[in-house]
């Protein structure tokens, strides 16, 4: 997957929803026994993002946590997450996250996020997470996407940090221009 290495800014974390994500079904409505599959890019791209050293998670608001956990194991890519937060929960992945962080003391910019629902889009994107809406499932047009977003906010907020260095320094130094000698 040439993808990745076409950035020179990655993310440290990647955090995938499962549900219409990762497969195209609600886990509520499959049973334990059935064998599931994934959408067709998805498995490659876990693959390959760890290859490039970058960890991922899942962040599913499930109520049926043991099913989702069935068939991650099923599909053999249980012991590729470095964090897994599948519960059911009021807020949209907030939580979620914040459990990510506290597991993996990866920053909040540090990761990229993918989901199908624009609530938790929104929500996650306001704590400082780089959120890409997938439409059918995660594929390489959203890899893409989210590699793309995510070294534009990282650049922006270096540069916001350069701008406030400069702003600072220019403060501290014209102040110390107006100390009497
Ligand atoms: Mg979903």
């Amino acid at each position: 997957m040439q993808i990745i290495g076409m950035f020179q800014v990655l993310p440290r974390l990647v955090v995938f929803d499962l549900d219409y994500t990762l497969w195209p079904f609600y886990c509520e409505c499959r049973l334990k026994r059935e064998m599931p599959s994934m959408y067709p890019h998805a498995k490659g791209i876990l693959h390959a993002l760890k290859d490039k050293g970058i960890d991922v998670a899942v962040a599913s608001r499930s109520p049926t946590p043991d099913i989702a956990n069935t068939f991650l194991q099923k599909l053999s890519i249980d012991s590729i997450f470095v964090a897994k937060e599948i519960f059911s929960s009021w807020t949209h992945k907030t939580d979620h996250f914040q459990r990510i962080h506290s597991r993996t003391a990866v920053p909040l910019n540090s990761m990229l996020f993918f989901d199908d629902e624009d609530r938790n889009i929104q929500s996650v994107s306001k704590m400082g997470v780089t959120s890409i809406l997938v439409g059918k499932g995660v594929n390489l047009g959203a890899l893409r996407q989210g590699l793309t977003k995510f070294s534009q906010n990282w650049s922006t907020s270096e540069k916001n940090k350069q701008k406030w260095q400069t702003k600072f320094c220019k403060k501290s130094n014209s102040s110390e221009g107006n100390d009497p000698e």
